[in-house]
């Protein structure tokens, strides 16, 4: 009697430990399944929810233009706990299940020292326009500015930075804006939007610049008329001399051609 009372008591003891131990494990992992192909009908209002929350501090920054150096701490703050639980399952997601192939550079803060490049002007159609304020490593600006010099020297043209750094933060919330475009598959999503600690525009040892030409040919036209121009054909040949180096290259079975991305590595 007495042995199969405390039998009884014990087995309730591991029941309750059984218990708190799954609801611990539940809050660990609320969200931490995503699933990768698309999203369940309940992450996805919660995807739509989350870029909601957060248009106005994107809108302000955009104002301010200095959304590209936004921090972690700054993406989270405007958030709830059950929203902040939900970035941090993206924050948090495996790159390689994700089906991401390209190397891990690192996180970037947004605090690092930067140079801010302001007043550049290309021609849209033969109508002057300013581009947007760009951040680069104080290093990598100053050798795009050789580089650009000795373009000039021989073409009589130059490139200009379309896309320069990005903090983690930001390449986090553009990964998940980016979801609707692609039926809200991860997997998707992530063949033109890579995660944080992937982009190697939020690398400052690894910095890559998107370059626009004099017309307007970037990476947001088409891919064939960027490789036609003088200026390619002249970065194949030169860009080495001054330490960069064309990341994605035409023919690699494993990448998507981008012959506007330029990457700087570090010396050191
Ligand atoms: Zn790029």
């Amino acid at each position: 009697m007495k042995s199969t009372r405390s039998l009884s008591r014990a087995s309730q003891f591991l029941k309750s430990i059984f218990i708190l131990a799954s609801f611990l494990f539940s809050i660990q992992t609320a969200h931490a399944d995503l699933n990768l192909d698309r999203l369940s009908d309940e992450d996805i209002k919660r995807a739509e929810n989350l870029i909601a929350t957060l248009a106005p501090l994107i809108k302000e920054r955009d104002a301010k233009e200095n959304l590209a150096t936004l921090t972690f701490p700054e993406l989270y703050a405007p958030l709830n706990q059950e929203d902040q639980e939900f970035l941090r399952s993206f924050q948090n997601l495996d790159a390689a299940e994700a089906g991401i192939k390209i190397p891990y550079r690192g996180i970037a803060t947004g605090q690092e020292d930067l140079a801010v490049i302001k007043g550049q002007k290309i021609k849209m159609e033969g109508k002057e326009q300013d581009l947007p304020p760009q951040f680069l490593p104080n290093d990598v600006y100053e050798k795009y500015l050789r580089m650009m010099e000795e373009m000039q020297k021989d073409l009589g043209k130059q490139l200009y930075i379309e896309s320069g750094y990005r903090s983690s933060a930001y390449q986090l919330y553009l990964f998940i804006f980016y979801l609707k475009n692609h039926d809200y598959s991860i997997r998707e999503t992530a063949r033109y939007v890579t995660l944080p600690g992937y982009s190697e525009h939020g690398a400052p040892k690894h910095q890559a610049i998107d370059f626009i030409n004099i017309d307007g040919i970037s990476g947001e036209t088409n891919p064939a008329d960027f490789e036609n121009l003088d200026e390619y054909k002249w970065l194949l040949q030169n860009a080495e001399k001054f330490g960069f180096v064309l990341s994605y290259p035409k023919n690699d079975a494993r990448l998507t051609f981008e012959p506007w991305h330029w990457r700087c590595d570090a010396s050191d």
